[in-house]
């Protein structure tokens, strides 16, 4: 998470505690662009308005459109906080693998990068393993 993400998140809870953060929703809509995933979406729960403010994003409005899965999943595992709407929105409208330059159907959570099948598969950076590596299904390895 940015520096400035942080000190915007608990600016933003400050004020959606205290209750008068109406006067500085302007600024707050100048900022949005900074803001992470996980801070929008945040802010986007508070009420209507702010569902309507937020939406009128459109790095945010095309993920929750056309990407509301990989949203979903960057909120659920905690990585939402790092990434802004912008980064992500980048990420889908790209196709290439950033591993060979070949169509990338996949989301690296921790990167924000589209990777392919065989760059994640056989990738010495990644944990993952393929099928055939594994002997027995269900072994905790
Ligand atoms: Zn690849």
């Amino acid at each position: 998470m940015t520096d400035f993400g942080h000190t915007m998140r608990k600016t933003l809870l400050l004020f959606l505690t205290l209750g008068f953060y109406k006067p500085f929703r302007p600024k707050l809509y100048l900022n949005f662009k900074k803001l992470d995933l996980q801070c929008l979406t945040d802010f986007r729960a508070v009420s209507w308005c702010d569902h309507a403010l937020v939406d009128s994003i459109p790095p945010y409005n095309a993920i929750v459109q056309h990407f509301s899965d990989e949203l979903r999943a960057l909120l659920s595992a905690h990585m939402a906080v790092h990434f802004t709407a912008q980064d992500i929105f980048e990420t889908i409208c790209t196709q290439a693998c950033v591993g060979c330059g070949e169509f990338g159907p996949l989301l690296d959570m921790f990167t924000a990068h589209r990777y392919c099948n065989p760059c994640v598969a056989y990738s010495d950076n990644s944990l993952s393993m393929t099928s055939d590596v594994i002997e027995h299904p269900g072994a905790i390895l």
